[in-house]
């Protein structure tokens, strides 16, 4: 069986137990063993990284980047095997999670061609004789924390990043997506760069997690808003930087004036794809009184249709729940909504299929107010509630009534609403009949309110956080 060891200070380790990483789609099929990392190894990593510092920093920029664009070479030529190890344990389609090694793949090409690009300004001082120089330094020691759903992409959007622009890194994927971390640092290993600079510790976050915090000089998250509060707050004790991306409550408006088929699959898509774990999953879906009949009975249609099956097997459109707690949630808040009076119009079923998984069907809540915690807190499933309204003016005002803010769409063939939208939906992405957002690798990628913490992630706009101004004054 495979074992998924720990890199520190170049050497793969065995760490302090071993926890067996279960394929959702069959818990027959251990995919391997985490070698999760002691709280004194997470140390390790960290001395590690900052004693690679110097000679990371003294390397070229042309080192940097030629590193990157081996990274994403591998990436690009081995994306339908990594796809299928990332498949398999985490329960995305075969389809989807090869397309999620191809957009690491474009991130680290994309920040191997920004290397170049560290720009720095230099002025006139007010005083006669001196210069100004505005410079970038890297911060230093990156701790990168990371959830399961987009096991490559999320630790490629930081991890590129962060190696870009001259940072060590101690890596801390989701204990529940071990092998596709491994596979990702054994390529980033052997790209070329020098022992310490880029190091992986597996574990729970209440031991790694917690241990990294204690010592970096920078962190990255991205998970649930629960846990980002608390990283969040251990950053700022320690005044290091903090960068937070969290979940989501999005809402998806659907106007009398849509195109029925447009906004049927935007919901379709948007909310139970990917099982409906993404951040972005449109969750709410915010419609008019006058197409909610006829949209209702559509997506209903739709959703009976879905073949839902072996994240590996042919035809398969939507894979298991990611594990038996997160499945044992799904289930809790579809009684949670019938309890606060929602109607089911379509309810989870529980499926069998030829191999034991968390195989569980979609559900869609009508009749639901925005008040309900079906629409107030975040599932993380494919679980969605239509709330109806009577215009555009209301449906905006339910949208922006929650503490969330990552991403908010609509679906009209009205520009006036379709702009007015775009300005006043407080969300960090919007989307105009679309069913999500944030698949393009080369813009910022992020929320507002209880969505997001810090600045934003990828594209030109990332170096922001993965690098510190340094302005210097020189008498010439
Ligand atoms: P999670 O918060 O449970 O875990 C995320 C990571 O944090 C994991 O690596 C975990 O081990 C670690 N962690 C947990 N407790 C910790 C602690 N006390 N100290 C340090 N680290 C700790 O989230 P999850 O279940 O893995 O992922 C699902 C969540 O991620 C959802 O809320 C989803 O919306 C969010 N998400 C957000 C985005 C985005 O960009 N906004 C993208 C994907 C997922």
């Amino acid at each position: 069986m495979k074992q998924f060891k720990n890199l520190i200070a170049g050497e793969w380790v065995t760490g302090a137990s071993e926890v067996e990483n279960i394929n959702p789609s069959d818990t027959n099929d251990i995919v391997g063993t985490a070698s999760h990392a002691s709280a004194a190894q997470v140390a390790e990593a960290i001395a590690a990284a900052r004693q690679a510092l110097p000679k990371w920093n003294a390397g070229t920029v042309q080192l940097r980047s030629d590193i990157l664009s081996t990274i994403s070479n591998e990436l690009f030529a081995r994306k339908e095997e990594l796809g299928e190890l990332l498949a398999r344990e985490e329960g995305k389609t075969r389809a989807e999670a090869i397309g999620e090694v191809g957009r690491a793949a474009n991130i680290f090409r994309f920040f191997a061609s920004e290397v170049v690009r560290i720009r720095g300004e230099k002025l006139a001082s007010v005083r006669p004789g001196i210069d100004v120089e505005i410079t970038r330094d890297p911060v230093g020691v990156i701790g990168i924390i990371t959830p399961w759903n987009f096991p490559i992409a999320i630790p490629a959007w930081k991890i590129a990043p962060a190696l870009a622009f001259g940072n060590s890194v101690v890596f801390k994927p989701s204990e529940l997506t071990p092998g596709s971390a491994w596979a990702l640092a054994d390529i980033i290993a052997r790209a070329g760069v020098p022992a310490g600079v880029f190091n992986l510790v597996h574990g729970s976050g209440p031991v790694v997690g917690d241990a990294l915090l204690n010592g970096v000089d920078a962190v990255t998250f991205t998970g649930s808003v629960k846990t980002g509060n608390q990283i969040v707050r251990r950053a700022t004790e320690r005044l290091i930087r903090v960068q937070a991306e969290m979940g989501g409550k999005n809402p998806l408006l659907v106007l009398d004036d849509a195109d029925l088929e447009t906004a049927v699959s935007c919901a379709v898509d948007g909310s139970f794809f990917q099982t409906g774990q993404r951040c972005t999953a449109s969750s709410r879906l915010i419609v008019t009184a006058g197409i909610h009949d006829r949209f209702v009975d559509a997506v209903a249609a739709r959703l009976d249709k879905i073949v839902i099956d072996h994240a590996l097997k042919a035809g398969t459109q939507v894979g298991p729940v990611v594990d038996k707690r997160q499945l044992e949630q799904n289930l809790r808040y579809i009684d949670i909504g019938i309890n606060e009076g929602a109607q089911v119009r379509v309810k989870g079923e529980l499926l069998k299929r030829e191999t034991p998984g968390h195989y569980l069907s979609p559900t869609l809540f009508t009749g639901s107010s925005n008040q309900m915690r079906i629409n107030r807190e975040e599932v993380f499933g494919p679980v969605a509630a239509v709330i109806r309204v009577k215009d555009y003016e209301e449906a905006l005002s339910v949208a922006n009534d929650t503490s969330f803010g990552l991403s908010a769409g609509i679906c009209t063939t009205s520009q006036k609403y379709a702009r007015h939208f775009q300005t006043h939906a407080e969300a960090g992405l919007t989307m105009l009949n679309l069913a999500t957002a944030g698949l393009d690798y080369h813009v910022p990628f992020g929320g507002r309110k209880g969505s997001s913490y810090g600045p934003r992630e990828q594209g030109t706009y990332a170096i922001d956080f993965y690098t510190i101004l340094k302005t210097s004054y020189l008498s010439v």
